[in-house]
């Protein structure tokens, strides 16, 4: 064994912060706008009280942070997790500041979660709990101040009951408050692949620089839920032999190529990927260690960290999930040659084609779907070019060349507003 290097932090909210700094030394950023943007401009601590099924009441926590609002209102997913803490709210709703800002729609940053475990919850309970939340943070959020958004294990219908415990408390329907909901309720005809659509844009774009042929291109995709899954499939239907998936039970991997609708057959039958007749078990851990064209991870954070980063044998990596890898992995991969697509550009397609429902719900005049992918390529295909100008101007890394343009928009934004009073 080699000598052991300093351990690195995992939390969340250190990385993010020190993902700031990096941006804002290249910017020579003042040292009071440094104080303002490093930290969450609101945090809403919460608890739910909900009726469980076996008649006993139980109190969840929640949270909602909005990082800023300097360019618009705050935007960004809630999490049902038993492992989601503050901090990681505080580093996701900063996350979706400079993601907003990378692809330059008018939305600061925000994120909610709570401390749950949904898979072990009845949907009346997951009801229950979800309206809670929403009247207990319905104080902070609205069309015009912070619109939430799904992210890991809450989907449509838990848009919905948002939209619809929201609704009754302001008296009027407000389709405007909430995105990714369902379609027959002002939901956007092409927000449910958006995010996939948006890593499959930036992917594409990646394997231009690096030359490599997306046709016949291997894939490993790490995580099978709205991002991976659907990543999958699109990046199999663009022509790429899908090596390996997995889930929160394992992965499954052929070399010769899954056939991505049968697994999603197979997964929606049972519930699970191990177990697929046309592959072998593989773990999470080797998942992402596969030689490979494009690794994408797709589930949580710091999946690659100082320690596996060097046995990572992709060429690109396209970041669906937020916040996968850490800071010390960034430099390693970077020496390395990999390409790596940041998360704040990589998944931005989410909020980018949540911004349109946005844009169509507060208009009732709804986009067909042809028309939100056209769009959602122009902003995902011109942001991928601004980022990679300024990797090669400041020679950097995609990741602080993001930084570089997300933390100057939003300093800029700060700017010119000044500071009330
Ligand atoms: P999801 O709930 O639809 O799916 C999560 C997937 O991750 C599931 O397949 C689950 O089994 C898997 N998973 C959980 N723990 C795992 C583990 N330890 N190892 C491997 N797999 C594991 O969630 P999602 O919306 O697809 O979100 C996934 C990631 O993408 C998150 O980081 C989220 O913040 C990010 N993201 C999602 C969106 C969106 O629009 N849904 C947008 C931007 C970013």
């Amino acid at each position: 064994m080699g000598s052991v290097a300093v351990q690195e932090t995992l939390n969340p909210f250190e990385i993010a912060q020190a993902q700031f700094n990096t941006a804002a030394e290249h910017l020579k950023l003042e040292a009071w706008l440094r104080d303002v943007l490093r930290r969450p401009k609101r945090q809403l601590i919460v608890s739910i009280p909900t009726k469980m099924d076996n008649g006993t009441i139980r109190v969840f926590e929640g949270y909602r942070v909005q990082h800023s609002l300097a360019r618009g209102p705050a935007k960004g997913g809630i999490r049902y997790h038993p492992n989601v803490t503050l901090d990681e709210v505080k580093a996701l709703a900063s996350w979706m500041t400079w993601k907003c800002a990378t692809v330059n729609i008018p939305y600061g940053g925000g994120k909610g979660g709570v401390v749950c475990n949904p898979k072990e919850m009845s949907q009346r309970e997951l009801e229950g709990m979800t309206r809670r939340y929403a009247s207990e943070i319905s104080i902070i959020i609205g069309p015009e101040r912070d619109i939430p958004a799904p992210d890991v294990y809450t989907n449509a219908q838990t848009m919905a009951w948002i939209m619809d415990t929201y609704s009754m408390t302001v008296g009027s329907t407000q389709l405007g408050v909430v995105t990714g909901k369902p379609l027959q309720i002002g939901g956007s005809q092409g927000r449910n692949e958006a995010t996939a659509r948006g890593v499959l844009f930036v992917t594409r774009e990646a394997c231009v620089e690096k030359k490599i042929p997306i046709k016949g291109a291997r894939v490993a995709v790490q995580g099978f839920g709205n991002a991976g899954s659907i990543a999958a499939r699109l990046l199999s239907e663009d022509g790429a032999t899908i090596l390996a998936v997995s889930d929160s039970g394992g992965g499954i991997t052929n070399p010769r190529g899954l056939d991505i609708r049968a697994v999603l057959a197979h997964k929606e039958k049972t519930g699970m990927l191990r177990g697929y007749p046309e592959a072998e078990p593989i773990s999470n851990e080797k998942l992402l260690e596969l030689e490979c064209d494009v690794l994408v991870p797709a589930a949580l954070e710091n999946q690659i960290t100082q320690e596996n980063a060097p046995r990572i044998r992709a060429k690109i990596v396209a970041e669906a999930a937020n916040g996968p890898t850490t800071p010390a992995a960034d430099e390693i991969l970077h020496k390395k040659g990999v390409f790596l697509i940041p998360d704040i550009l990589a998944n931005a397609g989410g909020v980018t084609v949540s911004y349109f429902e946005w844009v169509q719900s507060l208009q009732s005049f709804f986009w067909e779907e042809a028309q939100v992918n056209q769009h959602l390529e122009k902003v995902m295909t011109r942001a991928f070019r601004e980022v990679l100008a300024i990797a090669k101007k400041f020679d950097v890394h995609m990741r602080t060349a993001a930084y570089i343009l997300a933390v100057g928009r939003v300093a800029e934004a700060t700017r010119i507003r000044g500071i009330y009073p």
